[in-house]
C-alpha cells in the first residue's frame, strides 16, 4: 500500500536516486563546463549501504520504483552491485535507471543480466554533429550500438529522451528523423522542454522552445493523444499504429504539470528534495546509518511530505535550490 501522500492528495510510489553528481559529459544546459566538485559541500555520495537501508524504509512506504539517475550513474563503480542491492534486497519492485548511456556498447550484456526494468537514455539528437555540439562528446555511435544490443538481447522498456532546443534539434527534419526511428523500433521517445536552473539563465533564454511546435507536428500526422493511466506520470504520449515506439513530450510549464507528480527525489547526499525545483528539503542520510533506525527514517519522510507545495512555480522564474540537474537528476 501506498502511504506517502502530500497535503494536495497526490500519491508518490516513485522514487528519483541520484547516485553521483559527477558525469563526464558537458550538455550545454546542465553542466557546460563539466562536472567540477563542489568546494562548498565535502560530504560524500551515499554509500551501498546507506542505499539499502534507504530503499527499505522505502518500500516499506509503498514506493516501488526507484530510478537511479545523477550526474551520470553509471559511472560509480559500483554501479552494478547497487543495481543488485535493489533488485534483490529492498522489496522495490521496479529499478531503473536515466543514463547518458556513454558506455552502452560495453555494458549492455551486464545491464540485460542485472535484471533492470528499464532504461532512460539520452539521446538530443540523431545528427552526430549536433549531438556533440550539445553533449561535448562525439559518442552518437556507441550509444546508438549499444541501443541495438540491448535490443538483441531482447531488453524492455527503452525509453530516449532529448531536451528540446531552439535552432538545435527542433525543425521538422529532427522530428522526421525521429520518427522514422520509432516507426522500426519498439522504443518511445519524448522530448523535454528546456528548464531553467539556478545555473543556465542564459543558455535558457537562448534555447528554450515551447513544446508547441512538436504537439502540432504530432497531430499534423495523425498521432493521437494517450489518456493517462492511474501513475502515468508527467510525459503526455501519443500513438500511432503504423509506428512500434510511443511519442511523447515532457513540459513542465504546462499549466497543469505539477498535478500528476508522482514523484519524490533524494540527492546523491543523502538530501530529500520534495520538488525538482523546491525550496525545499533536508538531509535525511543520519538516519541511514544503522538499521534500527528504519522506523526512524520512515517517519521522517513521511513528515517532509507535508511541506511538499502544489506547483515549482517554475514559470514565475523560481528555480529554487537547483543550481543544474546533475545534482538532482532530472
Ligand atoms: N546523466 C544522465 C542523463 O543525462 O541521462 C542522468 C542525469 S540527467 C540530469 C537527467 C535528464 O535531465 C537528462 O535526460 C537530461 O537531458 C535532463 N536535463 C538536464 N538538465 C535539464 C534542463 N535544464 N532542462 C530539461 N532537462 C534537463
Ligand atoms: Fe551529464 Fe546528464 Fe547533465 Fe548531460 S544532462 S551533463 S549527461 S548529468
Amino acid at each position: 500500500m501506498n502511504i506517502l501522500k502530500d497535503s494536495f492528495g497526490r500519491k508518490f510510489p516513485y522514487i528519483r536516486l541520484s547516485i553521483s553528481e559527477v558525469c563526464n559529459f558537458k550538455c550545454g544546459y546542465c553542466l557546460p563546463d563539466g562536472y567540477k566538485i563542489d568546494k562548498s559541500d565535502n560530504r560524500t555520495f551515499i554509500n551501498i549501504e546507506e542505499i539499502r537501508r534507504l530503499a527499505k524504509a522505502l518500500s516499506e512506504l509503498g514506493v516501488s520504483k526507484i530510478r537511479l539517475t545523477g550526474g551520470e550513474p553509471t559511472v560509480r563503480k559500483d554501479f552494478f552491485e547497487i543495481v543488485k542491492i535493489l533488485k534483490k534486497n529492498s522489496g522495490i519492485k521496479k529499478t531503473v535507471i536515466t543514463t547518458n548511456g556513454y558506455r552502452l556498447d560495453k555494458i549492455a550484456n551486464d545491464i540485460k543480466n542485472s535484471g533492470l526494468n528499464g532504461i532512460n537514455i539520452s539521446i538530443d539528437s540523431l545528427n552526430a554533429d549536433t549531438f556533440k555540439k550539445i553533449t561535448g562528446h562525439d559518442r552518437l555511435e556507441e550509444i546508438l550500438k549499444g541501443i541495438k544490443k540491448l535490443k538483441n538481447l531482447d531488453f524492455k522498456n527503452i525509453k530516449i529522451n532529448a531536451v528540446l532546443l531552439k535552432g538545435i534539434n527542433d525543425s521538422e527534419k529532427d522530428f522526421n528523423d525521429w520518427a522514422e526511428f520509432v516507426k522500426n523500433n519498439e522504443i518511445d521517445f519524448r522530448y523535454i522542454e528546456l528548464m531553467q536552473t539556478g545555473d543556465n539563465l542564459d543558455y535558457f533564454n537562448k534555447y528554450h522552445v515551447p513544446a508547441k511546435n512538436f504537439i502540432n507536428y504530432l497531430n499534423n500526422n495523425n498521432w493521437v493523444i494517450q489518456t493517462f493511466g492511474k501513475d502515468a506520470g508527467p510525459s503526455k504520449n501519443y500513438l500511432n499504429p503504423k509506428f512500434k515506439g510511443k511519442f511523447g513530450v515532457i513540459a513542465p510549464y504546462s499549466e497543469d504539470f505539477c498535478k500528476s507528480c508522482n514523484r519524490l527525489r533524494i540527492t546523491a547526499k543523502g538530501d530529500l528534495r520534495l520538488c525538482l525545483f523546491g525550496n525545499t528539503g533536508i538531509n535525511i542520510r543520519h538516519l541511514m546509518q544503522k538499521d534500527s533506525q528504519l522506523e526512524e527514517l520512515k517517519d521522517l519522510i513521511l513528515k517532509q511530505l507535508n511541506f511538499k507545495k502544489e506547483s515549482h512555480y517554475l514559470e514565475i522564474g523560481e528555480t529554487g535550490l537547483t543550481k543544474n540537474l546533475s545534482t538532482t537528476g532530472g
